[in-house]
């Protein structure tokens, strides 16, 4: 392409809601326009990169032996109906009328519509087992679009859906999809990380997430070193400590402690490690009582956790205060678990502890020195924490650390639940009737693009994997208005590497050679070479990789040579 005659301009000015990397340098490159919120319109240099990653995803999509198909957008709500998501799907979907009053969705996923098809297409377990994906919009009301494409309202997603006549052939399908997902991912070029979406669901493989790691990941995941154990944060197990309770060793003291208000403070005050100092949460109980929850000061409350243990309500409510000082006699600072009038909860870690610093239940006031059994009876203990760096791993096997992770992809065995729903049966062998099994899975296409730039980019720009640039290679002339020899030299090396598949930016613009390097280096393209008088003498171009921090040069004879050693993927 002919960047002299491509109109669109790069912005200056980053929108102020732009707030992660990717949304800014998808603006600043002209990649996306928004439209309205989580509403994007891809330009041309961005759809080169979407397309890059389609390509991607439907070669490995059918090298697993599963079938393009393409559905509608916006679907009947009889069939939402049927499944009962109609009902229990909440805000996100979009619900809209046609001129005759029905009512239909604009498709967030497409279990019924798929549901449907196979009920009225397949009939014998001989076609089976089948798979069968599409590339296309969808439509989710979410309640705080943000990060660009990244969370949007409009996005696109590979959504793929297997059918199988037993869960034997369910697993395999689903294990097909994972090693797809593992080769899509590697293929792309992007440092990821399959983790568990529900270690506790049998086998622990009901439902994987892939996660491309990048620090502005929504998601916090927890990894063994010892193994390929990952998961969610918020679903990865805390387990107790290994070390019993050491014996009691201080006396219980009351300290006065005025003006603290958060364990850091309280820490500094009387000079002890936050982990020493307990922390105590009320929350609301399952039928109407409040319960205690504590933990280690160093430690953070898992709700999710905390929201099945029994007793409690869930979703998770906290206590208002006036509530707390009403029932429990005592305010939020200085709340403790010695003479506590409700059910407490303490966090395993929490339960090992001797000497430990907790609040008195009294206003400006703490105990320290306080022991379990000597001081107070022994709360029940749970698994109410989130799991942090360096905690042994679930899988027994290591320890644990913590990094953040975009999700990408997403594999889901979904058992009967659609197909029962909706019909979808076929004939098995002994000629019984038998509801289809099923599983989905789902990438998003237009997030891993900008997942792909959380994790490529540096203060210049973007910093395209070869797999995925929308341009192999930048061609800056240097001076091409004034010299022919350079305007010659460039237009022969454009027709060549583009005759040898290379796709080429040709910055034929007359501009000064900052401003087309610093362009070049913000649309991330990996492969430049600048095409100069001097260099011409010499017979030689001059290269750089968008990574190197130093050019070097090659012989202008081997420019393709010398390109496709360079180039990755
Ligand atoms: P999230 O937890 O991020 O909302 P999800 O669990 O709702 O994702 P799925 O229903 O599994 O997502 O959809 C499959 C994939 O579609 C996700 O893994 C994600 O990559 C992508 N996706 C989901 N919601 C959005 C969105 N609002 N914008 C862009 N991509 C999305
Ligand atoms: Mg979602």
């Amino acid at each position: 392409m002919r960047l002299s005659a491509y109109p669109l301009q790069n912005l200056k000015e980053v929108p102020a809601d732009a707030d992660i990397v990717s949304h800014q340098l998808m603006l600043r490159a002209g990649l996306v326009r928004r439209l309205a919120a989580g509403m994007y319109s891809w330009l041309p240099m961005g759809l080169r990169v979407l397309r890059k990653a389609e390509a991607i995803i439907r070669e490995e999509m059918n090298r697993a032996g599963a079938f393009e198909m393409l559905m509608p957008t916006i679907q009947p709500a009889e069939l939402w109906q049927e499944s009962g998501r109609w009902e229990q799907f909440g805000p996100e979907l979009l619900r809209i009328k046609d001129r005759h009053d029905r009512s239909y969705v604009y498709g967030p996923t497409h279990e019924e519509v798929i549901t449907d098809i196979a009920r009225r297409e397949l009939k014998s377990y001989r076609q089976l087992p089948v798979n069968f994906y599409q590339i296309q919009l969808k439509f989710r009301d979410e309640i705080r679009p943000r990060f660009g494409v990244m969370r949007a309202r409009e996005f696109i997603m590979k959504d793929a859906y297997s059918f199988h006549a037993d869960e034997a052939g369910l697993e395999v399908g689903y294990q097909l999809m994972y090693e797809a997902y593992s080769r899509i991912f590697t293929r792309m070029q992007l440092k990821f990380r399959a983790v568990l979406a529900d270690p506790g669901a049998i086998g622990g493989t009901g439902s994987q997430e892939f996660h491309v790691l990048a620090d502005s990941g929504e998601d916090a995941i927890a990894f063994s070193d010892g193994d390929d154990y990952a998961a969610n944060l918020e679903k990865a197990a805390a387990l107790p400590p290994a070390a019993p309770r050491a014996a009691p060793a201080a006396a219980k003291t009351l300290v006065p402690t005025p003006h603290v208000r958060t364990i850091a403070e309280l820490a500094s005050l009387l000079k002890v490690a936050p982990s020493l100092c307990l922390k105590t949460l009320i929350v609301e109980g399952a039928t109407g009582e409040l319960v205690a929850l504590v933990l280690r000061g160093d430690h953070e409350l898992n709700a999710l956790k905390a929201q099945a243990l029994e007793g409690v309500a869930s979703p998770l409510r906290m206590a208002a205060p006036e509530r707390i000082a009403r029932e429990l006699g005592a305010g939020i600072g200085f709340l403790g678990p010695v003479g506590l009038g409700c059910r407490i909860y303490a966090d395993h870690s929490a339960l090992t502890l001797a000497d430990f610093v907790c609040g008195a239940n009294e206003r400006d006031a703490h105990l320290t020195g306080v022991n379990w059994v000597r001081d107070l009876p022994e709360a029940e203990g749970a698994d109410i924490r989130n799991a942090v760096a360096g905690d042994p791993s679930p899988s027994g096997k290591g320890t644990l650390a913590i990094v953040r992770g975009i999700e990408v992809g997403h594999l889901f065995k979904l058992g009967r639940k659609y197909s029962a729903a909706l019909g979808a049966t076929v004939l098995d062998e002994a000629g019984q009737s038998q509801a289809l099994l099923m599983g989905c899975y789902g990438i998003g296409v237009t997030r891993v693009v900008a997942a792909a730039i959380e994790q490529n980019h540096d203060e210049r720009g973007i910093i395209w994997p070869d797999p995925l640039a929308p341009f192999d290679v930048a061609l800056v002339p240097i001076n091409l208005q004034k010299s022919a020899r350079v305007r010659d030299a460039s237009e022969r090396l454009y027709a060549e590497l583009t005759a040898a598949g290379f796709e080429v930016l040709f910055d034929d613009r007359d501009a000064r050679p900052g401003v087309k390097f610093a362009d070049a280096e913000l649309y991330g393209i990996p492969h430049r070479i600048v095409v100069g008088e001097r260099g011409l003498d010499a017979g030689r171009l001059e290269y750089r990789h968008r990574r190197a921090a130093e050019s070097e040069e090659f012989a202008i004879a081997d420019a393709i040579g010398f390109l496709k050693a360079r180039r990755t993927g």
